[in-house]
């Protein structure tokens, strides 16, 4: 094979790859992020804040206040 054709095939692909990453991720990004617990997507801003609130967190990371008694 031409080593020039070889050296274009290896960038256009590399390219590609790296498009489909960024692609990949903006995707995600818009998604947002999966709950662990609930399986629920929240925005990358929220996820933090919902994976301590989720009602599927058995792992009780706050500590009893009692404001938020039921
Ligand atoms: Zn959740």
């Amino acid at each position: 094979m031409d080593k020039k054709l070889q050296t274009t095939i290896t960038i256009v692909v590399a390219i590609l790859l790296v498009g489909g990453g960024v692609f990949f991720g903006i995707s995600q990004a818009k998604k947002g992020a999966k709950c662990p617990f609930c399986g629920k997507y929240y925005p990358h801003a929220n996820i933090m804040g919902h994976k301590l609130r989720c009602p599927q967190n058995d792992t009780d990371l706050t500590p009893r206040s009692g404001k938020e008694a039921k």
